[in-house]
C-alpha cells in the first residue's frame, strides 16, 4: 500500500475534505464497491447467491448501493433491518441472524416477512409464539453451530460451545419439535468465522459445512430450500498479508455445488454471505494533523480523529498483537520521508493509529488517511468516548 494517496472516487482529497466541510470523515468509494461485487460474480459460480452482511458497514447509502448489486442482505438487529427494508431488495431476501433477538425484534421480522436465523431452541419457541400472536407464519432457517471450528479466522463464531447457532447434534430434535409448529423452516445457515486469509482453510471449512448441512437435510421434514454456507473471507491489513486466493474458493464452491449439493438438493438456494470482503477495502478514514511535536527521540503527529471513530486501526478491536493499518499522507507528497507516531486526540495511550510509520513529512493542517476503513469502522468504535463530535460519512 502506498504511503501517499491523491483521491477517493476520483475526487482529490483536499477538495473532498472541503466538500465534506470537516475532518475527520469516512469516505467510501462507490466504484470500488461495484468492482468488488463484479470480481465476486466473476469468480464464484453463477449459482451462488451473494449476501451482504450489513453490520460490516450499515451506512444507508452504502447498503442502498450494494442492494442493487447483491442477491440478499443479512442483518443483525432491528435497526439494520429497517435500513435493509428501505432498499429495493425483497423482504424474502433479507435474513436476520444474531443472538439475543428480543420478542419485539422477532415480531418486526415476522411482520416484515424477513427470514429469521434461529440461534437457539428457546428462540425458536419464541418465534413460533410470535407468529401465533401476529397470525403470521414465520419464515426461518436454523443457524447451526458446527461440530468443527475454522482455524486461522480473526474471530471464531462456530465450533465448541457458542452463543451462536444451535449445536449441530441438537438440530434433528429441534426440527422434529418444529415439524408440527406454524413455521416455515426453509433450511440452514452456518457461519463459523471471520477475517480468514487462507483459502485452503476456507475451502476445507466450506466442504465440511456442506457435508454437515447435507447430513442435517436428511433429517428435515422437507428438502431444504436455503443453504447459507457463510463466508469469512478476509482482507489484507498488515505488511506481509497476502490477499485471499478467491479463485481457489470459486473452484471449490463450484465443485461443491455441482458434485455435492445439486445431486441431493437440485433447487436449494446456496448463499455466501460476506461483509468485510465486500466493503473493507473500499473505505478510508481521513484525519487532519492538529499538532506536530517532538518528544525525546520520537516525532508525533497528533490528528483530529482517533480510536473513537476507527477503533480497529488502534489494535483494540479483537487483535491480539497491535500492528499498523496502512496509512498515508494525502498528496502532493513531500520528498522527505520520516518515521512518526500517528496518534489520535484522545487522552489515552491506546489511541495510537500508527506506530513507527515511515511517511512523507506532514505538518499541521495536512491530511493523514487510514486505509481498510470500509468495514467495522465507525459503527464498531466507541464514539461516545471522550465526547468529541462524530465524524461524517460520505459515499463518493
Ligand atoms: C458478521 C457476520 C457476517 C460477516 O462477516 P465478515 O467477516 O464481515 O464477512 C456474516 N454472517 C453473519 C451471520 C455474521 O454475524
Amino acid at each position: 500500500m502506498s504511503d501517499t494517496i491523491d483521491a477517493v472516487g476520483g475526487v482529490p482529497l483536499d477538495r473532498l475534505a472541503a466538500r465534506v466541510g470537516q475532518t475527520p470523515f469516512f469516505a467510501y468509494d462507490r466504484q470500488l464497491l461495484t468492482e468488488r461485487i463484479a470480481l465476486l460474480r466473476a469468480t464464484l459460480p453463477d449459482e451462488i447467491e451473494l449476501g451482504y452482511a450489513v453490520k460490516a458497514n450499515p451506512m444507508p447509502a452504502v447498503v442502498q448501493h450494494l442492494a442493487g448489486l447483491v442477491d440478499g442482505l443479512d442483518v443483525a438487529s432491528a435497526g439494520e433491518m429497517l435500513v435493509a427494508l428501505d432498499t429495493p431488495i425483497g423482504a424474502d431476501r433479507i435474513s436476520f441472524a444474531g443472538p439475543g433477538k428480543t420478542d419485539d425484534e422477532l415480531a418486526q421480522a415476522v411482520a416484515a416477512g424477513v427470514l429469521v436465523e434461529i440461534e437457539s431452541g428457546g428462540e425458536a419457541d419464541r418465534l413460533v409464539a410470535t407468529g401465533e400472536r401476529l397470525g403470521l407464519r414465520p419464515t426461518a432457517a436454523i443457524r447451526v453451530n458446527p461440530d468443527f471450528s475454522v482455524k486461522g479466522s480473526g474471530m471464531r463464531l462456530g465450533g465448541g460451545p457458542q452463543q451462536f447457532g444451535v449445536d449441530s447434534e441438537r438440530v434433528p430434535a429441534l426440527m422434529d419439535r418444529l415439524a408440527s409448529a406454524e413455521i416455515d423452516l426453509v433450511g440452514f445457515h452456518v457461519f463459523a468465522g471471520s477475517q480468514n486469509l487462507d483459502a485452503g482453510i476456507l475451502c476445507e471449512a466450506q466442504r465440511r459445512t456442506v457435508e454437515l448441512v447435507l447430513e442435517l437435510a436428511t433429517h428435515a421434514p422437507e428438502p431444504p430450500r436455503y443453504l447459507n454456507v457463510g463466508g469469512g473471507f478476509g482482507i489484507p491489513y498488515f505488511d506481509g498479508d497476502e490477499p485471499l486466493d478467491l479463485g481457489a474458493i470459486g473452484d471449490n464452491l463450484d465443485d461443491l455445488v455441482t458434485n455435492a449439493i445439486r445431486p441431493q438438493l437440485p433447487d436449494a438456494r446456496v448463499v455466501v454471505e460476506l461483509g468485510r470482503y465486500i466493503v473493507g477495502e473500499c473505505g478510508v478514514y481521513v484525519t487532519r494533523v492538529v499538532d506536530r511535536k517532538e518528544s525525546r527521540d520520537k516525532t508525533f503527529l497528533v490528528v483530529d480523529g482517533g480510536l473513537h471513530h476507527q477503533l480497529a486501526a488502534s489494535g483494540n478491536f479483537g487483535q491480539v498483537i497491535r500492528r499498523n493499518y496502512p496509512v498515508a499522507v494525502a498528496g502532493p507528497a513531500a520528498a522527505e520521508r520520516e518515521t512518526v507516531e500517528v496518534v489520535g486526540c484522545l487522552c489515552t495511550p491506546l489511541d495510537l493509529l500508527a506506530d513507527g510509520a515511515t511517511l512523507p513529512r506532514a505538518d499541521v493542517g495536512d491530511l493523514v488517511v487510514l486505509f481498510q476503513a470500509g468495514a467495522y469502522g465507525l459503527t464498531a468504535s466507541p464514539t461516545g468516548f471522550l465526547s468529541h463530535p462524530p465524524p461524517v460519512e460520505v459515499l463518493v
